[in-house]
């Protein structure tokens, strides 16, 4: 009688810890992208391990198979919340570039990497033809958007994202005038809060418009910890023709160069006929296509190798 209550207990236990396992794994999987990412911390399924071990000890044959059962879900889950912020996340910046302003990448010259980027976007029909040939060069970009232009369009924002593009943020107005602080950070804040929202991404790059450093978002987003991404080779696509804004591209193309063009903002088929034959000629030099945080992971990488030879 004795051993049966206490095969019973022992069982009820089991039942809870395969109810705490299953059930974080479900909030794992199941809770909206954005609130994920609010969260560095996501339910840690070690513990729930830890919990499930203490509770089953001695296990008798078939308790230990429900064990077995438990631990692979517990896994399982672990394995689904570490992918999903890896994902999530991957477009985070190295801390070095945090705080700081770059027009482009210092890589060894033999590293011939570029990263394109597009800002004013989402926008319709152009950044979508953009994604289109991106995909079929199997190129990864950087987009910079505007606030306002992802509420008007978070649709074709999710498909920029859904792609594993980078994105940064533009402000949510796209003006030049000056800004105090806090006018700063309703342009910037508000902007970053809604691509989380749109797309579980938290950003921290920013790109000026216009490429302004003086008056005052460049201030705001420096003290906030945003890298400033400028760009080294300008397009100038929003003013030239197809043929001559290739031709920007190719004479100011350079080795960690980050090249400015944009999706949005206005007619942009110029910059849609153009780039499938940039991106051809860029990769008969050599070059391969990175996102801007990848270039900025590739010259941590040459820095700390420069260190290590210099020890
Ligand atoms: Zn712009």
């Amino acid at each position: 009688m004795i051993n049966i209550k206490r095969l019973w207990r022992r069982r009820k236990k089991l039942i809870v810890a395969f109810i705490a396992a299953a059930g974080s794994f479900l909030v794992g999987v199941t809770m909206p992208v954005n609130l994920r990412a609010d969260r560095p911390e996501p339910p840690s399924p070690a513990k729930v391990v830890a919990v499930s071990q203490l509770q089953i000890q001695n296990p008798s044959p078939k308790v230990g198979k429900v064990k077995q059962a438990i631990d692979r879900r517990v896994a399982f889950s672990q394995q689904a919340i570490e992918q999903l912020q890896e994902n999530r996340f991957d477009s985070a910046l190295p801390s070095l570039f945090r705080g700081t302003t770059l027009r482009q990448a210092r890589l060894d010259s033999q590293q011939k990497a570029i990263a394109l980027t597009f800002d004013d976007g989402p926008w319709p029909r152009t950044t979508e033809q953009i994604l289109d040939i991106l995909k079929k060069n199997n190129i990864k970009a950087t987009f910079f958007w505007v606030g306002r232009y992802l509420q008007a369009f978070p649709e074709l924002g999710k498909k920029v994202a859904a792609a594993d593009h980078a994105i940064g943020n533009h402000t949510w107005n796209h003006q030049y005038h000056q800004y105090n602080y806090r006018g700063a950070a309703r342009e910037i804040d508000r902007t970053t809060s809604l691509i989380q929202e749109v797309t579980g991404v938290k950003t921290s790059m920013f790109r000026p418009p216009g490429g302004i450093l003086t008056n005052g978002l460049v201030n705001y987003a420096q003290k906030n910890n945003y890298a400033t991404i400028m760009w080294s080779a300008d397009s100038l696509d929003w003013r030239s023709s197809t043929q001559s804004l290739m031709e920007n591209v190719m004479r100011q193309a350079n080795s960690g160069g980050i090249v400015l063009m944009h999706d949005g903002g206005g007619d942009r088929s110029r910059t849609v006929q153009a780039l499938p034959k940039i991106i051809s000629r860029l990769r008969k030099e050599g070059y391969r296509f990175v996102t801007v945080p990848e270039l900025l992971q590739m010259e941590e990488r040459h820095l700390k190798q420069q260190e290590t030879a210099q020890r």
